[in-house]
């Protein structure tokens, strides 16, 4: 998807504007055109002249806190929503693709960086309002490891990358509130997820005692 390029419908509220149901952004029948459609429940609407019946099931996307040793890589957001705030390497998965594909697709596309690990963290629910539709989104987390960053290079829609401990990172800084939300989980595993992830640590600390 490329967001300059999209024009909203008319009628419709432009990205900044106060966030609608996404049916709102449906009036009349995809299939017969008939005016109006009827709300089924909170995420369908059917026709009531030729029975067309449509989920707004919420989207997929995944995200990775990527570790290059004790720091974190994080990108900049280049686009609306949340531009030149804080993201994590993700995206929405693509059909037929699994959240670890796509994940890893997502990856080698911004960052053009591989990681071999990716473990689940936990899920939030987030909205992405694009060009004046709200979609509602799950966003699944995972953490991962990237031991060579030499060929990092962000994609020409990633406005660039930090590397950052997460100690000092400010969560506010982060687009959207699922991100802080799991980076808060994230950060009361950290010990733990540091003692996994760096096990010749531990066994320094065992030939120590
Ligand atoms: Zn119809």
């Amino acid at each position: 998807m490329n967001k300059t390029t999209i024009i909203p419908p008319s009628g419709v509220s432009a990205p900044g504007e106060s966030q609608r149901h996404p049916l709102d952004a449906f009036r009349f029948c995809p299939r017969c055109g008939h005016d109006p459609l009827s709300t089924e429940h909170e995420r369908a609407v059917r026709c009531g002249v030729c029975g067309f019946l449509f989920f707004f099931n919420t989207a997929a996307a995944s995200a990775a806190f990527l570790f290059h040793a004790d720091k974190l890589i994080l990108c900049v957001r280049a686009r609306e929503p949340g531009r030149d705030k804080l993201d994590l390497p993700g995206g929405f998965v693509e059909y037929d693709e699994s959240l670890e594909q796509g994940l890893q697709r997502e990856i080698r596309e911004e960052l053009n960086i591989v990681t071999e690990d990716l473990t689940y963290l936990c899920s939030a629910p987030n909205d992405y309002l694009y060009a004046g539709v709200l979609y509602k989104v799950t966003d699944l987390f995972f953490t991962g490891v990237v031991k060579d960053i030499e060929g990092i290079e962000p994609a020409d829609d990633v406005g660039g990358y930090v590397l950052v401990k997460p100690e000092d990172i400010d969560p506010a800084r982060f687009a959207f509130p699922s991100t802080r939300t799991a980076f808060q989980y994230l950060l009361s595993l950290l010990p733990a997820y540091r003692h996994a992830t760096y096990p010749h640590s531990r066994h320094s600390l065992s030939a120590e005692l």
